[in-house]
């Protein structure tokens, strides 16, 4: 298996004030193989997930690329720069998923099933609407029939 070579190229690059030796460009971004990333500069996001980092929302600086045994095949990775990474979130999507469940069974009337857009009082357990129509129903129960 002989493979595309990537020729060694001394590039401008987001990360340093001098030229560094890249493998060329993947995407417009600088393509670097395993060892001429500066691991002190530069992660993958699965390296930055293992020091706890996210992207953050910064654009990838440059691809990597590397051999994979598993796939036997070329794999690319985007490189973020390590310096603008943010720490990662200690709330994930999925719990703010679960919370925003367990809001909305807070603001669900047991009795209608309605979402008030407000949490239901445990002391009435169910809603001001169904709270209303059963003391008027009550009433209405208890006001003596006018024959
Ligand atoms: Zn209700």
């Amino acid at each position: 298996m002989s493979g595309r070579q990537y020729p060694w190229v001394w590039a401008d690059v987001p990360w340093s004030d001098a030229q560094e030796l890249t493998r060329g460009t993947h995407d417009g971004l600088p393509l670097m193989s395993w060892n001429t990333a500066d691991r002190n500069l530069l992660a993958t996001k699965g390296q930055l997930r293992r020091m706890g980092l996210r992207p953050g929302g910064q654009d990838p600086v440059a691809v990597l690329y590397f051999f994979s045994r598993k796939g036997m095949r070329k794999m690319f990775a985007n490189l973020y720069l390590i310096a603008l990474a943010k720490p990662v979130r200690p709330m994930t999507p999925g719990k703010w998923g679960a919370l925003a469940k367990a809001n909305l069974a807070r603001r669900l009337c047991p009795e209608c099933g309605h979402d008030r857009f407000y949490v239901i009082h445990p002391t009435l357990g169910k809603c001001f609407t169904c709270v209303e129509a059963e003391s008027a129903r009550t009433a209405t129960d208890a006001a003596p029939i006018a024959a």
